[in-house]
């Protein structure tokens, strides 16, 4: 089997590649020609680097992924590349429109002309409820978005949904809630916490500035959530789409005090609140039911979030003392 990811220098996306190469997968990734040149950028598929296939690949020109799909013919194609940042502010909209929206359009259009066998998965995201009317959420619940990443993502699910439908792709969308781990990207509030955290502790920085701490999220543990993915794309029930998530919420207040515990501080002592890291509109809280996917495919989250944060914060303490 051969299989494709787009952003396979990512948190799922090199979660993901190790877990396909353990099933015996050849594995292709996409990355930014810009990522090539910056070692930071490769550092979650260092240690696979050998054993997967890399290309270079503008996934905003039709030409270059139409290209890619005829090169690699994937068995299975995992969408997760996106431009990940939430803003609500309508900052930089259409670039982010470009790369979200149309490099959807683009693949599924290349398979479709290509390798109408290939499966397909989207990366969808519980900012496609944005400001929900309902809570848990579920497959049913209408989408409210309330970002452009959001808004990028819920168009996208529609034009998977049409290939699906009356294309006769197998195609499908995992609405996954936010997901954790040592490689979560600095731009997250976890692994800004975790990360200085570990500096407080070995006495590099003496503070931490936080928004609004009181903000909830439903947190999962993200090498669990790519299995998911991959269940989704063997799916004796055919193509569907399913929420991914605990179906649990905590504060960022809860985070905090978890993360300073796991080496015996008191976060109280070095939080800083800053106006700055508020956002103009927070959403709601979101929830995921995922009973959906427990159901059917037997998957449901696993690990608990004090374990995810205790690993956050040792790996981060590991890092600055190898100077990485
Ligand atoms: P996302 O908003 O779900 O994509 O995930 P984030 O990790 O960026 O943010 C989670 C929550 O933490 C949001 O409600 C933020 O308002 C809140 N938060 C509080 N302080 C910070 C901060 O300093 N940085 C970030 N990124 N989020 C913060």
């Amino acid at each position: 089997m051969r299989a494709l990811i787009t952003g396979i220098n990512g948190q799922d996306g090199s979660y993901l590649a190790e877990y396909l190469l353990s099933q015996s997968y050849e594995v292709h990734g996409t990355i930014r020609a810009s990522s090539l040149q910056n070692d930071r950028k490769l550092v979650n598929i260092k240690s696979i680097f050998e054993k997967i296939k890399i290309h270079q690949c503008s996934l905003e020109d039709y030409l270059s992924v139409y290209k890619l799909i005829s090169e690699v013919k994937p068995d299975e194609c995992y969408h997760l590349a996106a431009s990940s940042f939430v803003n609500y502010t309508f900052c930089d909209e259409t670039s982010v429109i470009l790369t979200n929206f149309n490099s959807t359009c683009y693949l599924l259009s290349s398979i479709k002309e290509l390798m109408p066998r290939c499966k397909f998965y989207f990366a969808g995201s519980s900012e496609m409820f944005g400001n929900a009317d309902k809570s848990p959420q579920d497959e049913e619940t209408k989408f409210n978005p309330r970002s452009i990443y959001g808004i990028t993502k819920t168009s996208s699910f529609y034009v998977v949904k049409n290939y699906r439908e009356c294309q006769n792709i197998y195609a499908c969308t995992g609405i996954a809630y936010n997901h954790e781990s040592p490689r979560r990207d600095f731009s997250f509030v976890t692994r800004k916490i975790s990360q200085s955290v570990a500096k407080i502790y070995l006495g590099i920085t003496s503070y931490i500035e936080l928004g609004n701490i009181e903000a909830k999220r439903d947190w999962g543990y993200a090498p669990e959530y790519i299995v998911a993915m991959h269940n989704m794309l063997n799916n004796p029930r055919g193509p569907t789409d399913y929420i991914i998530s605990t179906g649990l919420v905590y504060s960022v207040r809860y985070f905090l005090d978890l993360a300073f515990s796991v080496v015996n501080l008191r976060y109280e002592k070095y939080l800083k609140i800053n106006s700055l890291f508020f956002r103009s509109l927070e959403k709601n809280d979101l929830i995921g039911n995922s009973i959906k996917i427990k159901n059917d495919l037997n998957w449901e989250s696993k690990k608990k979030l004090e374990e995810v944060i205790e690993e956050m914060v040792l790996n981060d303490i590991t890092l600055l003392k190898d100077g990485r």
